[in-house]
C-alpha cells in the first residue's frame, strides 16, 4: 500500500545479486559532494535471510564503510542476532525503519501486519538496547480509517512510535495502483487522502512532536488528490522545506479551485 509491492521477487535474493547493485549505484553517484547517509530499502525486510542473503551482510557493510548512517527497513519481529554482527561491521550508526502504519484498529487488522503493537514496543525496547536508531513508517488515511478521523490517527500514531524512542518519523499518504486499493475503494473502505491532509499532518506533528523528527513522504505528490498543475508544485517545495527545516513554514496563497481543508 506504499508502492513497494512493486518491486518485490518472487523468489529469493541470489547471493552477490545485491553487492553488486549497492556497488553499481554508489559508482553512479556524484563524486563531487558524496551523500553521507545510505538507505537500503529492499521492498522487504532487510533481515529475512531469503531477501538479503545471510552471506552478503558482511560485504553489503563494507560497501556502507563510509557513511555515517546506515538505514535498512525490517519487520519488528525479525530480531536476529545478526543484526548485531551488522551493526558491528558498518563505520556508522545503524538505524531500522519499521512499517508501524497505524494504531487506528480498523486499519491495522487490513493490513494484516503480522504483528501486534507490544511486538513494536518490544522490538524498539530491544533495537534501543543494541543502540540501534529506529525510523518508523506511519501511513496517511489507509483503508478502514475514517477520512474526517484521519489525521487525528497519523497524530496518535506519531505520539506511540514517539513512546518508542523513534527518531525518525515518515508520513505516506495511502497510495492506490495495485488493484486490491481499487477494489476496496469501490467497497467503500479507502478514501484516497488529499494533499491539505498531509499538510495538516506535517504542521500538526511539527507542533506536537517533542523529541522525534516528522516528514511527509514526497515520492508521486501530484498524484495525491486534492492538488492541481497550478498548486502542486509550490506546495511540495513548502512540505520540503518543513522535511529540512523541521519548522512551519507560513501558509501559501494560491489561486485554484483545489480544496484547503475539510468542505
Ligand atoms: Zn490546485
Amino acid at each position: 500500500m506504499c508502492d513497494l509491492w512493486r518491486y518485490t521477487l518472487d523468489e529469493s535474493t541470489r547471493v552477490g545479486d545485491l553487492p553488486a547493485q549497492i556497488r553499481h549505484g554508489l559508482c553512479v553517484q556524484p563524486s563531487a559532494s558524496p551523500p553521507s547517509w545510505i538507505k537500503l530499502y529492499n521492498a522487504s525486510n532487510f533481515f529475512d535471510p531469503k531477501a538479503v542473503p545471510v552471506e552478503d551482510l558482511p560485504s553489503i557493510a563494507d560497501l556502507c564503510r563510509s557513511f555515517q548512517r546506515v538505514i535498512v527497513e525490517n519487520h519488528p519481529k525479525l530480531l536476529h542476532r545478526n543484526i548485531l554482527e551488522f551493526r558491528d561491521r558498518l563505520a556508522g550508526r545503524l538505524e531500522i525503519a519499521m512499517g508501524l502504519e497505524t494504531i487506528e484498529p480498523v486499519s491495522f487488522q487490513l493490513l494484516r501486519k503480522e504483528f501486534e503493537w507490544s511486538d513494536f514496543e518490544h522490538a524498539n525496547a530491544k533495537l534501543a538496547d543494541w543502540d540501534v536508531d529506529r525510523r518508523v513508517f506511519v501511513m496517511l488515511q489507509p483503508p478502514g480509517t475514517n477520512p474526517s478521523e484521519s489525521v487525528d490517527w497519523v497524530l496518535k500514531t506519531l505520539r506511540f512510535a514517539e513512546q518508542c524512542g523513534v527518531r525518525h518519523a515518515s508520513i505516506i499518504p495511502t497510495r492506490g495502483g495495485n488493484g486490491m486499493m481499487e477494489q476496496l475503494q469501490r467497497d467503500g473502505m479507502y478514501v484516497p487522502p488529499q494533499l491539505w491532509q498531509l499538510e495538516l499532518c506535517i504542521e500538526e506533528s511539527l507542533t506536537q512532536m517533542k523529541s522525534m523528527l516528522v516528514t511527509v513522504d514526497l515520492w508521486d505528490t501530484q498524484r495525491v488528490l486534492g492538488s492541481c498543475e497550478r498548486c502542486v508544485a509550490v506546495r511540495t517545495k513548502r512540505l520540503l522545506e518543513m522535511n529540512l527545516t523541521q519548522t512551519i513554514s507560513p501558509p501559501l496563497r494560491w489561486e485554484c479551485p483545489c480544496p484547503r481543508g475539510p468542505s
